[in-house]
């Protein structure tokens, strides 16, 4: 089976409207026929995307550290959960256990697993397509910031379209699908 993999919060965000779009995207994936690889928590958006798949009869791969697993409050409804050494073993095996990839709104660890997938497609290290939840702007600066980095000579725009982005569950996972290749190489 297909899987996508999502990245997104430990917590919930101030508004409902963040939980509500997890699980929104939990059920469209289950629709589109795919299995969800994330975390493996319980809690924050994290657990409401799982749990969402789960209610609609997909399958949920989830990977997590033992360190983590108490923190985090692992999910034990799971259709396979796997306990891996560390953090990066974790990114290693969602990535590896994954046919693409969907950050929604998050925070620092959601950020840096967003970026690591887009530096190892712009290193030609997997061929997986990503895509950005830019759900009412929440990454409109990110995204001025990538810009940035395109006119001040430290990012390749070519690199920077490899995430296709996304203002609503609904279109994200078109735009997943038809998200570009990284063809350019990095240096
Ligand atoms: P956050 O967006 O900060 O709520 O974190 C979302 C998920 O990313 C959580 O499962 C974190 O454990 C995870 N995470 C945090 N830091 C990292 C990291 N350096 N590498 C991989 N995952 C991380």
């Amino acid at each position: 089976m297909a899987r996508i993999c999502v990245f997104c919060g430990s917590s919930s965000g101030t508004d409902p409207k963040y939980i509500e779009s997890a699980e929104e995207l939990g059920r469209k994936l289950v629709e589109q026929g795919y299995g969800l690889v994330y975390g493996g928590a319980s809690i924050g958006t994290m657990g409401a995307v799982a749990d969402a798949v789960l209610s609609a009869g997909g399958e949920v791969v989830g990977v997590i550290p033992q360190s983590i697993a108490d923190m985090e409050v692992a999910h034990t409804g799971l259709s396979k959960l796997e306990v891996v050494a560390d953090m990066h073993q974790r990114k290693a095996r969602m990535m590896q256990l994954s046919d693409g990839f969907i950050s929604m709104p998050g925070g620092l660890g959601t950020l840096e697993e967003l970026f690591e997938v887009l530096t190892w497609a712009q290193l030609g290290l997997h061929k997986k397509p990503s895509a950005l939840l830019n759900l009412d702007g929440y990454y409109d600066s990110l995204l001025e910031f990538l810009d940035n980095a395109r006119d001040q000579g430290f990012a390749k725009q070519a690199h920077i379209d490899t995430l296709a982005v996304s203002p609503t569950v609904e279109a994200i996972l078109p735009a997943l699908m038809a998200a570009p290749k990284a063809q350019v190489a990095k240096v």
